[in-house]
């Protein structure tokens, strides 16, 4: 769940006086962070190589 107004994950049906949204069971994860780091450090490699 997460909560559309402070966006923070949580497990709670409400939060900030609102009920939560579903979220996306990849969004919130290890995986996704690690995604992004990749991304970024592959980001960095091109800028090295000067294809940025
Ligand atoms: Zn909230």
């Amino acid at each position: 769940m997460k909560c559309g107004k402070c966006e923070t994950y949580t497990m709670k049906t409400e939060c900030c006086g609102q009920k939560t949204a579903k979220a996306g069971p990849a969004k919130y994860s290890p995986h996704d962070q690690y995604a992004r780091y990749r991304r970024a450090a592959k980001s960095d490699q091109l800028r090295e190589e000067g294809l940025i």
